[in-house]
């Protein structure tokens, strides 16, 4: 029980790589407090399984004036995070110079600024109680760029300068804060991709397999654990070694 008596936020947690931490995290022996826009239909089911240790906030990130008074309702509750996720992400792709201002804009509002806002409200009381684990879900895109993503590309490269700045800020009080890239992952964020593109996208990985939610999962459970206590504002890629 690598989480024993651990108390994690994770955000879009409703389905795919969010889903898989919130299980794993539970597995594993934490109380999670998943967010997410919709509350799963199978909600109900999750919490009886979960026996107590999965609570649910339907909440939209994207509404950014509310952002802060939520997540800061949540730490009141809970008593206060050990370890905050920030998965929650959304793609709105065109190439960019057909892209609207909006569709930049909205991108950038759920996926930076409301991690932003959420690290920042968590992260005060992880000061206070010296001691947290932050982890933001970046992307190899964050790292490399990506046709048709200018908005998300920049959205998940943020989010790695993000990580890497309130590492600095807050490494003398006791929390860690890194990211994770991951690279081609099954899920419904990708189910939408063709299976001539899904097979283009395998071949360029070297290990020939797309990633599972539960590859990420794995990753999120090591940067949250005692065992990465000497680790922060690192960017970990779950690629398969597509971009070595
Ligand atoms: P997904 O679309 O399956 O799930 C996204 C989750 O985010 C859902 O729970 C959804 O409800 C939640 N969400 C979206 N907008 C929200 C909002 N405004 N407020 C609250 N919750 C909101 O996506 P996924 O594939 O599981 O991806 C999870 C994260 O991993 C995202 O940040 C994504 O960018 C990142 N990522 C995914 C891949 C991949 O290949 N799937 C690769 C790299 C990075």
């Amino acid at each position: 029980m690598i989480l024993a008596s651990k108390k994690a936020l994770v955000t879009g947690a409703s389905r795919g790589i969010g889903r898989a931490i919130t299980e794993r995290f539970i597995a594993e022996g934490a109380e999670v407090w998943g967010l997410s826009t919709k509350e799963p239909a199978d909600l109900p089911e999750r919490i009886a399984l979960a026996a107590g240790k999965l609570h649910w906030i339907s909440a939209d990130l994207g509404d950014l004036v509310t952002v802060e008074q939520i997540i800061d309702a949540q730490i009141k509750e809970s008593g206060g995070f050990d370890i905050l996720v920030n998965n929650a992400g959304i793609t709105k792709d065109n190439l960019s110079f057909r892209m609207s201002l909006e569709d930049f804009q909205k991108v950038l509002d759920v996926n930076l600024t409301a991690a932003f806002l959420t690290a920042r409200t968590v992260g005060r009381d992880m000061i206070r109680r010296r001691q947290g684990a932050i982890i933001n879900m970046s992307s190899v895109v964050g790292i490399h760029g990506n046709g048709g993503q200018a908005n998300y590309a920049a959205g998940k490269a943020g989010l790695i300068g993000l990580t890497k700045s309130l590492a600095q800020e807050t490494a003398s009080r006791g929390v860690r804060v890194n990211a994770i890239a991951p690279g081609f992952i099954m899920s419904d964020m990708t189910g939408a991709l063709s299976e001539a593109a899904r097979t283009a996208l395998v071949e360029r990985i070297p290990l020939k397999r797309a990633g599972t939610p539960e590859d990420v999962a794995a990753a999120a459970l090591f940067l949250a654990s005692d065992g990465a206590a000497y680790i922060t504002g690192q960017v970990l890629a779950v690629d398969g070694g597509m971009f070595f």
